[in-house]
């Protein structure tokens, strides 16, 4: 993973040296200094936002606004809320063995270049989880309306079909869930509320123009090519960040396809739609562009710590009947690992085995999640015999997966390049039939996953 922020005199990486660290050597060292301390009071850290640590440490704005903010806005995509973010949580991307993403580096902050590796097409994935459960999923199904009726919950679609369930895992925003759920609690209301969502803007596009000019100096233009991230700060506001992925970088799939030079393919984002007289996505040469989307996306400032994290825990398996579940990362912070670690709690909640106990990084960081999120233990903790059946499992299914039955070409761990219409998912109706759905009510449990 290749990394570069700033422009010019400004630049600075994660692979080569630069003007910038070597003229902020000092404030550097003294970063690490801090970062000990926000990770032994983590306790009263946790609720500091670092824009104000960093203040009463004495740094530089230049530190701050070149070097730290960046940074921080690109672990977790926390934008231009980013001086906002708690301090302990920063400690713990940098200090912590189980968590941190780069090592702390007292010479140049970050000096080393993660290995990267993409997952296979994660459409053939869940198309293989599917065929291998025997639940049924719908796509292209989106929930308009959840009501609880005393017993259970009633799910309606935005065609009007409504299913009743026993249990609702709720996996999309605190946002969507207060506009579909009807009557939640005054406790669900009051905390779902607090997760603080702000409007950004994607870009989809070609134009290698705009990198340069935007995002390297005279003489580096070939640093577009080979870097993977790209953040800037706007002139005019240097506390706030723009960011871009040349996406052509990460296109294991194409090399394998047999194409060495994957046309270039750049995705930018503009930050908190507030801020939009700084944004320059009107630069963008409109003849080169794929796709725009705005998005929503919250912010996990210290606030989130203080007004939602702790109290989280009681609208857990509440509501009517106990059977209303919270997963998705806004449940604790902005990462992939917290999403998939939520999804996998709510099942824990509701009677599964947590499916990787052999995993000591990865049950200890999920027992954690379980405590802080759910206020409860893992069930199978400790259990040996789970542990070893959970690793034979594992082992079988990644050998199931090298070998599948009738796919000649790809499988889980080699994803091949499919033309469009052989993407299709084999096994996930995107809409299924109205029988279908009869007999999916009669089934004794289910669970709804919205
Ligand atoms: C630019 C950027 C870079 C990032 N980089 C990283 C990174 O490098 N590493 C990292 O760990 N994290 C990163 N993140 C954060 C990470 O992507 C998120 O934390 C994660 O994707 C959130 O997953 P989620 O399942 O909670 O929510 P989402 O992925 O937002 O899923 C919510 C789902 O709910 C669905 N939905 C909405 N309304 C309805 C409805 N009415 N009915 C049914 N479904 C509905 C949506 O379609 C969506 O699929 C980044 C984020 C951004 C924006």
């Amino acid at each position: 993973m290749r990394i570069a922020f700033g422009k010019g005199d400004k630049q600075w990486t994660n692979h080569s040296p630069s003007k910038l660290t070597e003229q902020l050597k000092p404030e550097i060292a003294k970063f690490g200094r801090m970062l000990e301390f926000a990770k032994r009071f983590e306790a009263v850290c946790i609720f500091i936002p670092i824009v104000r640590l960093l203040k009463m440490w004495g740094f530089s704005d230049e530190f701050r606004n070149s070097m730290v903010f960046p940074l921080v806005a690109l672990f977790f995509g926390t934008g231009n809320q980013t001086p906002l973010v708690s301090s302990a949580i920063i400690s713990h991307v940098f200090l912590n063995p189980d968590l941190k993403i780069f090592d702390y580096s007292p010479e140049r902050l970050l000096s080393d270049v993660p290995e990267t590796f993409t997952f296979p097409v994660l459409q053939h994935v869940f198309c293989a989880m599917a065929d291998q459960g025997g639940y049924h999923i719908s796509c292209n199904r989106p929930v308009k309306r959840v009501t609880r009726p005393g017993k259970g919950v009633e799910v309606e679609d935005e065609q009007g079909v409504k299913e009743h369930f026993d249990d609702i895992v709720f996996a999309c925003s605190a946002e969507i869930i207060l506009k579909v759920l009807q009557n939640p609690t005054w406790l669900e209301k009051t905390l779902l509320s607090q997760v603080q969502y702000y409007l950004d803007y994607c870009i989809t596009h070609e134009d290698t123009d705009y990198m340069r000019r935007m995002y390297v100096g005279p003489g580096q233009e070939e640093r577009i090519d080979q870097d993977n991230y790209f953040v800037r700060q706007y002139p005019e506001a240097p506390e706030k960040i723009e960011m871009s992925f040349n996406l052509s970088t990460y296109q294991e799939h194409m090399k394998k396809g047999g194409i060495e030079n994957p046309p270039p393919l750049y995705q930018t984002y503009y930050l908190d739609a507030s801020n939009r007289h700084l944004w320059t996505d009107r630069e963008v040469d409109e003849s080169k562009i794929i796709s725009k989307r705005w998005m929503r996306q919250f912010a996990h400032t210290y606030r989130h710590f203080a007004r939602w994290v702790p109290f989280g825990r009681f609208i857990q398996g509440g509501g009517p009947g106990h059977c209303t579940f919270f997963a998705g990362s806004y449940t604790l912070f902005n990462t992939q690992e917290i999403a998939m670690m939520s999804g996998l709690a709510a099942a824990e909640r509701l009677g599964a085995d947590y499916p990787f106990p052999h995993d000591k990084l990865a049950s200890s960081q999920f027992d954690m999640f379980l405590g802080v999120v759910h206020g409860v233990t893992r069930r199978n903790k400790g259990n040996e015999k789970a542990a070893k059946d959970s690793a034979a499992e594992q082992e079988a299914a990644v050998a199931r997966a090298k070998e599948p039955k009738g796919q000649k070409e790809g499988s889980l761990l080699k994803a091949p390049i499919l033309p469009a219409e052989k993407t299709a998912a084999p096994s996930i109706d995107l809409a299924p039939p109205a029988d279908k759905q009869a007999e999916i009510a009669k089934k004794p449990t289910s669970t709804a996953a919205a």
